[in-house]
C-alpha cells in the first residue's frame, strides 16, 4: 500500500466484499453471454440470509419419582369461538414454547365468527360441528409431536356454574345438544369420560359469568354438589393474569386438580412476546408422554401450576417436584449450597434474606441459628402458605 488514498480504496473494496451476498445468490441470466444486462430469470432463495426464527424454547424439569414432567395448557381458544387465530397456529405456538400438551378449548354457547349471524360462512355441516378446532389441529399436531387434547368450553352467563372446560370428551356435539341445561351438559361430558374443569372462578364479569364485582371468591352449594356428583375434577388457579390464592385450599379440601392456564384469544406473540416465559403452564406428572398418560395423571391431580414466578402444587407432588428440581449440600454449620437444575423459579429462606435460584444456577444460602426447614417462598402448597423442606443436612 503506497499511500493513504491507495488505503482508502482497499478499505471501501474490502467492505463491498463483506456486504455483498455470497455469489450463488446472484440471479442467473439464461444467457448472459447473448445479453448481459438480462439477469433474474431464476427464484434466489433468501432464506439463508435472513434472520432464522430462534430455536424452541427449551423448559428443563427433572423426572419426578420416575414420572415425567409434561408442560401443558389446558385453556386456548381460537377463532372458532372468540380468539384470534387459527387451531393451527396454537399448535406452532405451544411447540415454539416447549409445551408438551394442550387443549383448544372453544366456546360452545359463545362463537361471534361462526353461524348465521358470524363473519364466517361455513358449510353448515360445519358450523354444526362442534368438534372442528380439533380436527383442524389435529395433523399439525401430529407431525409436531405435540399432544392434543379434544377440548370445549361450557360458558354459562351466570356463577354458579361459570365457565367449565370439556377435556378428553370423545364427541362434542351431545354435550352442545343439552345445552339448555348445564347440569346435563355436564353430565353427558362425564359420562364419555371427560376431565371437567372449573375455569377462572374469581373472574368478576357478571354478564359473562363471572362472580359480581366486589362479591366473595366462594365455593357455592351449586359448585359443591357439582363436586359431589363428580362432575368437577379440578379448578384453574391462575387464568390469564388473575390469582385465585383460596383455590390452592379448595383443591386440598375436595381433592382436585391444580392448573395455571394461559386463556388465551390473541396470538402468543401479541399476547406475551415472543417465547415469554410469563406464559401459564400446568405441570403435569404424567407415566409417560401420551394423552392416556395425560389424563390418567389429571384424574389422579398429579398437576402442579405455574405462572407469574409462582407454582402451586398438593402434597405429595409440590414437595417431590422440588426434591428432584433443587438439590441441596451443606457447605458449613451455617450456610448450605443450593442447585436448581430445573427452569423453574425458585426463591427461598433460611431464616435470612430471600435468595432467588433463576433456572440451572447454584447459590450459597446463609442459615439462621436453629432453622430446621427450607422455605420455598414462591412454591405454594395452600393458600398464602409456602413449601417447607425439612432438612436433613
Ligand atoms: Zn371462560
Ligand atoms: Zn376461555
Amino acid at each position: 500500500m503506497s499511500n493513504r488514498r491507495d488505503f482508502l480504496k482497499q478499505s471501501a473494496l474490502l467492505g463491498a466484499a463483506t456486504l455483498s451476498p455470497a455469489a450463488g445468490l446472484w440471479g442467473k441470466s439464461a444467457n448472459p453471454a447473448a445479453n448481459p444486462k438480462k439477469v433474474n430469470t431464476y427464484t434466489v432463495n433468501m432464506k439463508i440470509v435472513q434472520a432464522t426464527p430462534p430455536p424452541a424454547r427449551q423448559i428443563t424439569v427433572p423426572d419426578v419419582e420416575g414420572f415425567k414432567v409434561l408442560k401443558g395448557d389446558f385453556h386456548i381458544h381460537t377463532l372458532f369461538s372468540d380468539g384470534h387465530v387459527m387451531p393451527k397456529d396454537r399448535v406452532w405456538e405451544a411447540v415454539n414454547n416447549g409445551l408438551d400438551v394442550i387443549s383448544i378449548t372453544d366456546h360452545i354457547e359463545h362463537r361471534p365468527f361462526i353461524g348465521k349471524n358470524g363473519q364466517w360462512k361455513l358449510a353448515e355441516t360445519q358450523a354444526d360441528d362442534f368438534n372442528i378446532w380439533y380436527d383442524a389441529a389435529r395433523s399439525e399436531a401430529e407431525r409436531k409431536e405435540l399432544l392434543l387434547i379434544r377440548g370445549a368450553e361450557i360458558t354459562k352467563r351466570t356463577m354458579p356454574p361459570g365457565h367449565f372446560n370439556v377435556l378428553f370428551a370423545t364427541d362434542n356435539n351431545p354435550i352442545v345438544a343439552v345445552t339448555d341445561d348445564w347440569k346435563k351438559m355436564l353430565q353427558v361430558a362425564a359420562d364419555q369420560g371427560a376431565f371437567l374443569l372449573w375455569n377462572h372462578p374469581g373472574w368478576e364479569a357478571p354478564q359473562s359469568g363471572g362472580i359480581e364485582k366486589g362479591a366473595p371468591l366462594s365455593f357455592t352449594d351449586a359448585h359443591e354438589e357439582i363436586c359431589r356428583k363428580g362432575l368437577m375434577h379440578g379448578i384453574e388457579i391462575f387464568n390469564d393474569h388473575e390469582y385465585y390464592p383460596v383455590v390452592s385450599d379448595w383443591c386440598n379440601e375436595r381433592n382436585l386438580a391444580i392448573f395455571a392456564n394461559s386463556d388465551i384469544h390473541n396470538s402468543e406473540l401479541a399476547t406475551y412476546g415472543i417465547q415469554n416465559p410469563l406464559r401459564p403452564i400446568t405441570l403435569v406428572i404424567a407415566k409417560e408422554r401420551t394423552l392416556e398418560s395425560v389424563k390418567e395423571a389429571l384424574f389422579a391431580k398429579r398437576t402442579v401450576g405455574w405462572a407469574a414466578d409462582m407454582l402451586w402444587g398438593r402434597d405429595p407432588w409440590l414437595p417431590a417436584l422440588f426434591k428432584s428440581s433443587v438439590d441441596i449440600k451443606a457447605v458449613t454449620q451455617g450456610t448450605l449450597e443450593l442447585t436448581n437444575k430445573s427452569s423453574l423459579p425458585v426463591s427461598v429462606t433460611l431464616g435470612g434474606a430471600a435468595v432467588n435460584l433463576p433456572q440451572n444456577t447454584k447459590r450459597q444460602v446463609y442459615r439462621a441459628e436453629g432453622i430446621k426447614t427450607l422455605t420455598v417462598l414462591n412454591w405454594m402448597i395452600a393458600m398464602n402458605k409456602p413449601l417447607e423442606i425439612p432438612l436433613t443436612v
